[in-house]
């Protein structure tokens, strides 16, 4: 069972954005930039190119959807995504608000307190 998975039924804490019947969006504990948010399918696939069409595409439907509430939710220049998936073998699509380059690069991370961890979280869950 993925680490997601666990998030998924509630047997990990996350900060948790939404839900619905296919997909668990939580912000990423160890962010590129404040509002670095996770989209994952609740079926645990390990590579995105493996998922089924209609959940691919479903996928890259709602991570538009969410990607719109971070854009309201975060003063950024714009919302970029990424698909790596080489630490957690569960499909995730990274949602990550940019305002420079090395935003989107997985080598500087951002520190941020469980207070603010909770507010991004759910500023991002009202726009939505
Ligand atoms: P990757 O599999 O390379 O796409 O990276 C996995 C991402 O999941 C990283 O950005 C981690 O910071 C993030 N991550 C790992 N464990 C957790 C967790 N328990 N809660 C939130 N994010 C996580």
């Amino acid at each position: 069972m993925s680490i997601f998975t666990k998030i998924i039924n509630g047997e990990i804490p996350s900060y948790k954005i939404a839900e619905n019947e296919d997909f668990f969006v939580f912000l990423d504990i160890n962010p590129n930039a404040a509002g670095h948010t996770l989209v994952v399918p609740k079926k645990e696939v390990d590579q995105l190119f493996d998922l089924g069409d209609e959940l691919y595409l479903k996928l890259f439907q709602y991570s538009k959807t969410v990607a719109a509430a971070i854009k309201k939710a975060v003063p950024c220049k714009r919302v970029g995504l990424s698909v790596i998936g080489l630490e957690v073998p569960h499909v995730h699509v990274h949602l990550i608000p940019l305002n420079q380059m090395a935003d989107a690069t997985f080598g500087k991370k951002e520190k941020l307190t469980e207070v603010e961890f909770i507010a991004l979280a759910e500023k991002i869950a009202s726009f939505l």
